[in-house]
């Protein structure tokens, strides 16, 4: 078990694996995946994690995110990215909500840290 993966959760995982990125699967839908599953690492550990594992280039990518409002992992699909207004639903009180889990991710190319077409820009989505 990696110290990483430790100080991240807090607690000891089945396998290296539970906290990897799938095949192809983008940032935002990673982020979002862990805090959904792990919880939030209360920073951008997450992104890090992503990071090492499928962008090692973009190493400005967390100085970047958290220039555009991500403090924390949770915050990632929240004020920077959304899911797109395609996929929210309506609840029976009449309310237009992005769903509790993002469908998969529909894939980017090796390397990329950019969302797959799930996420739209939360800036863009205000206006
Ligand atoms: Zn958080
Ligand atoms: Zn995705």
């Amino acid at each position: 078990m990696s110290n990483v993966i430790h100080l991240l959760t807090g607690r000891p995982l089945r396998s290296l694996d539970e906290v990897l990125p799938f095949p192809g699967e983008c940032l935002p839908c990673f982020v979002g995946r862990m805090v959904g599953s792990q919880g939030c690492s209360g920073g951008l550990g997450w992104v890090e994690q992503f990071r090492m594992h499928r962008a090692k280039r973009a190493s400005a990518l967390t100085r970047r995110l958290a220039a555009q409002g991500a403090l924390c992992d949770c915050t990632l699909t929240d004020v920077v990215w959304r899911l797109s207004p395609g996929l929210w639903e309506w609840t029976a009180d009449g309310r237009l909500l992005p769903p509790a889990e993002a469908p998969p991710c529909v894939g980017v190319r090796p390397n990329s840290a950019q969302p797959c077409r799930h996420w739209v820009s939360a800036d863009e989505l205000a206006m």
